[in-house]
């Protein structure tokens, strides 16, 4: 039987598995028996999860092989491994966000995306390692473990889901979610050689995502390819009436989408995202992507987004602010972590709270608290609002002239530990081309694009107009095939 070696099952890519699962050839048992053997033989080298519901995925997997015996119909997930962000949460299984407040918390619900990849037949088997509170570029931040890069152990696997795009990488799983706020999935999808996609926001409902900036946050898929990666957003977009900023704007077949090259379409490459220190190895494997588009029929335009270089600045503001009023719930009282020496209440909530966070996100409660003063949140809370929406503007101008845009996901390919961990900015920076789509709302997407001479992958991100996700998961598509 093929597929069954060292490597395991989750090479083959979530519809080949779905596939072979409905047409009998292997049951949903033996699905996640590969993988979990997969998990246990590299998860001492790479660290992807935080924690593996063998349990839990051996009993969804006999429950869709019962279905199968039973003649019910299957799912479009059926049998499907995949791993969750530590962000989501899990009914019955441990969900700390990659805190020490959260320590202990066990969510009495699924969230929804969760929920919706459960009742399509996925088999969740764990939670994946994640930078503290989804802060940060590295996973670096996480309060629990290590996470490594899956082509070279001595570097980051990306942040914030660095365990989500490393568990693909190191083919643990053909899939897994993670979130974006500023970057958290195309930028580790970058760093690890794996297809990310941020949906536009409003897409994927947020019900049950541990809040870190909820005017940006946003769940996405991690996978090995666009085909892959469409799969699983058909089975969690769409409205939640248990979040209000999801949308009732239809979901389309995305899978429709594909297979339709890119001949023909207008395609912007933004004249700001290529200044002269970026790296040469990723300027051009994303010029080559480039040329190749246009040898697809496509039409390759220089465009400009005048506002980019505000985009950091007003990241750090609005989703600084943000965290600080959502962080503001982790008082020892309710969730996780509690520190029991405190002998009144001012006590309960200071110390709590300095035991339980970490440096980065004491630092983004203190600038959000500082932006929204009210001695100074005219100066940057508001201000931050108002080029956000030059930021907007951008791109709205922009998609009326080109139907996607062009772009690195990430300026460098990974770095290695340490390199910027003690340096917050220079982190902050690893985003610098990821932030203007969540601060704008727009989906994009990271396809891998290449190699460096250190056989390290380089991404190519496409962004596209609000709500249409087919056009760059066609776009993704065309250049995956050409790469
Ligand atoms: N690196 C960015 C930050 O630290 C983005 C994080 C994210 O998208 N969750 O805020």
């Amino acid at each position: 039987m093929s597929g069954t070696d060292a490597r395991g099952l989750a090479k083959d890519g979530v519809r080949a598995l779905r596939d072979r699962v409905a047409r009998g050839d292997l049951s949903a048992a033996e699905v996640v028996e590969s993988h979990l053997s997969r998990i246990a033989a590299v998860e001492p080298k790479v660290g992807a999860f935080l924690h593996v519901d063998a349990d839990g995925a051996r009993a969804a997997a006999a429950a869709i092989d019962r279905d199968r015996s039973a003649g019910r119909p299957l799912g479009p997930l059926a049998g499907v491994p995949v791993a969750v962000k530590d962000i989501l949460c899990t009914r019955g299984a441990a969900t700390t966000c990659g805190s020490r407040i959260l320590k202990g918390f066990i969510p009495p619900y699924d969230a929804t995306c969760v929920a919706r990849l459960r009742s399509a037949g996925a088999v969740v088997v764990g939670k994946t390692n994640m930078d503290e509170f989804a802060m940060g570029s590295s996973t670096e931040n996480s309060a629990w473990q290590v996470t490594r890069n899956p082509w070279d152990a001595t570097r980051v696997p990306g942040g914030s889901s660095g365990g989500s795009a490393a568990a693909v990488a190191a083919d643990e799983v053909p899939a897994s979610l993670g979130t974006d706020t500023g970057g958290s999935i195309r930028q580790p999808a970058a760093l690890c050689g794996v297809v990310g996609m941020k949906p536009t926001y409003g897409r994927v409902s947020r019900y049950g995502v541990v809040a870190f900036a909820s005017s940006l946050d946003q769940v996405g898929p991690l996978a090995n390819s666009v085909a892959d990666a469409a799969e699983i957003l058909q089975v969690i977009a769409g409205r939640d009436g248990r979040d209000a900023t999801s949308s009732r704007v239809p979901v389309p077949d995305f899978r429709a989408a594909l297979g339709r090259g890119a001949q023909g379409l207008r395609l912007g490459v933004p004249r700001e995202y290529f200044p002269a220190g970026l790296d040469a190895e990723v300027n051009a494997a994303v010029r080559r992507a480039l040329a190749e588009a246009g040898r697809l029929g496509a039409q390759i335009e220089e465009i400009s987004l005048p506002h980019s270089e505000y985009a950091i600045p007003t990241y750090y503001i609005v989703a600084t602010a943000e965290a600080s009023s959502n962080l503001a719930r982790y008082d020892g009282v309710r969730y996780g972590h509690r520190d029991d020496a405190a002998r009144d209440l001012a006590a309960l909530y200071v110390r709590t709270r300095s035991g339980g966070f970490g440096a980065e996100v004491k630092r983004r409660i203190m600038l959000g608290t500082y932006v929204l003063s009210s001695g100074y949140y005219d100066a940057y809370y508001r201000k931050a609002q108002q080029v956000r929406t030059l930021i907007r503007r951008d791109f709205d101008a922009v998609f009326e002239k080109v139907d996607a845009i062009v772009t690195p996901t990430s300026p460098t390919p990974a770095f290695r530990f340490g390199e910027k961990v003690d340096d917050p900015l220079a982190m902050y920076l690893a985003d610098i081309y990821t932030v203007t789509a969540d601060l704008a709302g727009i989906p994009g997407i990271s396809v891998p694009c290449g190699e460096t001479k250190d056989k390290l992958p380089i991404g190519l991100q496409i962004l596209g107009p609000h709500f249409d996700e087919s056009t760059i998961l066609r776009v993704a598509q065309a250049s995956e095939s050409a790469a």
